[in-house]
């Protein structure tokens, strides 16, 4: 090892340690923060990198370790440092733990440039022999082509090429091989609206301030908001620096690559978890050296190494998708502003139902507000009707009302395409012995098991337990005596086949829509109205735009706002709202019916209206009575232990423990709606403060007083969204 004079250096490692630890730097080697390096760490090495806290100090210089190399690969970047540090402070996560998110990638491997010919304008004199000829033909109709892919296309020899770049035929260039390309501002021109055009300049100023600030873009399903941030992004195209929009569900997201494509020419570079390891490292190497000008992904997204961000853009903003809940528990959407802050550049959040956060903090003057309130194109917004199942009940053992069939039969009979909404995976949510009332129960969770019939099985949704659908009732062994109770999207597309055997129906759910390939082919076969009926869960909702659909029929309006959440009504507003959006996107117009035991419910009046800001206003004074977010701060700590004794036994010294003062409250502790989830048990304590104050250094005090033996969790959930 190489002598060293006692330097020492904090490296920060991705484990979940409460800091970086010291190393020593041997006097050939001089690494800065950021760099990544290798380290010794109990007889193993490991990758860490420098962070910029001073070393500690406590331990002593003979007792720590030296650095071992410094790894080729881009430094992690001041701002990302700062932002690691940000998530870490505010979510109370071990600091290595979140840099492990940034640090999951690390390409060390450099790309190789590969040559790119084009064809030279104009040509100069030269001799054109066949070969020559073929090759010049070939690239007449094409972009720059790599040498394998001319040859094999022109069907010349290699020295055809070198012959031609010689004679100045030929023009070439050095490029990447990359998964995408170099998207140009000025590919398409988008003639907009003057209302989108407005917009669009607003945006486009934010871009070329370079600097901080937020706005929501707001504006009805289907005016635009897309094709006007994509203004923003050509904007931050022609300034040079880099993009970042975040979708919730990028994996399934074809549509939205297909729109940029025809906007920009090109694909964006893509990010999400389901990457091949190649495209992921080639993907991360590209946006570290500022070779990826547009990246599209979800959530992950954030930690990627940006050298130069210029903007971020957080679609569906209020979508709940955002919130990570394992590991680092995370709100993508907040974490956005921070990263955009920390980079000094804007942050847009588009929304067509915005979060009452987002609304407030509009209202507070925080961020600033631009809205698209119409249809592109004049189209407008589908007629929404109710239709009380009080009134208009399905026939026994059916879920479709009267009304809902006959008007699916109508839009299906005008050769149209129509949408049911269920948000139940599944055949049926419960199973029940007819004869001794047994209900079919996890064994790991506080949750019926969900009856997946084409898999002839019963599936708990929580842990993933699964059994064959058993031929008798366990408990009193009956025949033929298990009954499935309520709907999921299996047993409505059952009941469409009886009512509707004609129409040609797909399923969109998670268990039929897996991944890219299978999310693109269903977008495009209904594209291709090689579809009739659709049925699927809340991944409909999505920013799907199926031009030829005008018939959404949602099957159970009240799903959501049962239990006990705290935001139950505001969501079921924006995803209903979102399913209904889907309807009557071009000339035909559309329709929505929703099926519901309580049509004068808040929601479902908001809903019939299409008043959601009445709806906000009053959700807002509801919650500012209680001082609930956003009004005030929230933090939920789980306990969770192998035993119900011992989660019980420390959710009561929590709650001994609770702090206490003005503006401080505590609820709990109580079992989590969830009371047992994987075998664990679960006990919930909420921690509720006054806006003006922090919950971290509560909880940090908080938590230090109360001794958690090794085999219980308190995990920590600031700004909880979740309330099981
Ligand atoms: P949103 O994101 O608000 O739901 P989109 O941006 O998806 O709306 O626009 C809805 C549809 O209208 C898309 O098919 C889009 O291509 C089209 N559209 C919107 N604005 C224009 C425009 N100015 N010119 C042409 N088509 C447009
Ligand atoms: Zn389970």
């Amino acid at each position: 090892m190489t002598p060293n004079t006692g330097r020492r250096i904090a490296v920060l490692l991705p484990y979940p340690f409460p800091g970086p630890f010291d190393y020593l730097v041997p006097d050939d080697m001089d690494p800065k923060p950021g760099d990544v390096v290798v380290v010794p760490l109990n007889r193993r090495e490991v990758v860490g990198v420098v962070w910029d806290t001073p070393a500690d100090g406590s331990v002593a210089t003979a007792k720590l370790k030296t650095i071992i190399s410094v790894v080729d690969t881009p430094a992690m970047r001041e701002p990302l440092r700062r932002f690691v540090d940000w998530i870490a402070a505010y979510t109370l996560s071990p600091p290595g733990e979140v840099m492990a998110m940034a640090l999951r990638v690390v390409a060390t491997a450099h790309p190789k440039p590969v040559i790119e010919y084009a064809r030279a304008h104009p040509l100069p004199e030269a001799r054109l022999t066949p070969a020559r000829r073929a090759v010049l033909d070939v690239l007449a109709k094409q972009e720059p082509m790599q040498a394998h892919a001319l040859l094999s296309k022109a069907q010349v020899g290699a020295a055809v090429l070198r012959g031609m770049a010689d004679a100045g035929l030929l023009t070439t260039r050095l490029t990447f091989p990359e998964p995408f390309g170099k998207p140009d501002p000025s590919h398409t021109d988008p003639a907009l609206s003057e209302a989108q055009q407005a917009v669009a300049e607003i945006l486009t100023e934010g871009v070329d301030s370079k600097s901080f600030s937020v706005t929501l873009l707001d504006g009805v399903t289907g005016s635009g908001k897309t094709e006007v941030y994509l203004e923003a992004v050509s904007a931050c195209l022609k300034t040079g620096r880099q993009s970042l929009v975040i979708l919730p569900e990028i994996a399934l997201s074809a549509q939205w690559v297909d729109r940029f494509r025809r906007r920009f020419g090109t694909d964006p570079a893509i990010w999400h978890s389901d990457l091949p390891s190649r495209t992921r490292k080639m993907t991360w190497q590209a946006v570290a050296e500022g070779r990826a000008p547009v990246v599209v992904g979800a959530r992950s997204a954030l930690f990627l190494p940006f050298p130069d961000l210029g903007l971020v853009v957080v679609d569906e903003e209020h979508e709940t998708a955002f919130k990570q809940q394992d590991g680092v528990v995370y709100n993508a959407r907040d974490m956005a502003i921070v990263r955009a802050r920390l980079c000094a550049c804007p942050a847009i959040l588009v929304s067509a139902t915005p979060s009452l956060e987002t609304v407030m903090n509009v209202e507070a003057g925080r961020y600033h507000h631009v809205r698209l309130p119409n249809r592109h194109g004049g189209a407008s917004l589908p007629s929404i009707a109710l239709i009380d199942l009080r009134e208009h009940p399905p026939e026994r053992g059916r879920f479709l009302a009267p009304p809902t069939i006959e008007a699916i039969r109508e839009t299906l009979g005008r050769g149209e395409q129509a949408m049911l909404f269920l948000n139940r995976r599944g055949y049926a949510p419960l199973t029940l012995c007819r004869a001794c009332g047994h209900r079919m129960q996890c064994p790991n969770c506080s949750a019926w098991l969900v009856e997946h019939r084409t898999r002839g099985q019963l599936l708990c949704h929580h842990c993933g337990h699964t059994i064959p659908i058993p031929p008798e009732c366990p408990s009193c062994n009956a025949k033929h005596s298990l009954t499935p109770i309520g709907p999921g999207i299996e047993r409505i597309t059952e009941e469409a086949a009886i009512l509707f055997p004609e129409a040609r129906r797909l399923i969109m759910a998670s268990d039929t829509i897996t991944g890219p390939q299978a999310a693109a082919a269903a977008a495009h076969a209904i594209e291709a109205r090689e579809v009739d009926l659709v049925i699927g869960t809340q991944l409909v909702a999505k920013g799907w735009h199926f031009p030829h659909l005008t018939f959404v029929g949602v099957v159970d309006a009240d799903l959501g706002l049962n239990g006990g959440d705290l935001r139950a009504a505001e969501r079921t507003v924006q995803l209903l709202h979102q399913v209904a959006g889907r309807a009557g996107r071009a000339e035909a117009s559309g329709r929505v019916m929703l099926q519901t035991f309580i049509p004068d419910h808040p929601v479902m009046q908001a809903l019939l209206h299409g008043d959601l800001d009445t709806f906000m206003a009053r959700e807002a004074e509801a919650r500012r009575e209680g001082d609930w977010p956003p009004f005030g701060r929230l933090a939920a700590l789980i306990v969770s232990a192998d035993t119900a004794l011992l989660a019980d036994a420390v959710a009561r010294d929590l709650g001994v423990a609770a702090p206490r003062g003005d503006g401080i409250v505590v609820l709990g502790p109580a079992p989590a709606p969830l009371a047992l989830l994987r075998g664990r048990h679960r006990r919930r304590l909420l921690l509720k403060v006054r806006r003006d104050m922090a919950v971290q250094p509560i909880l940090r005090q908080w938590l230090s007083n109360v001794r958690i033996p090794n085999s219980v969790r308190v995990d920590v959930d600031v700004d909880p969204i979740s309330f099981l």
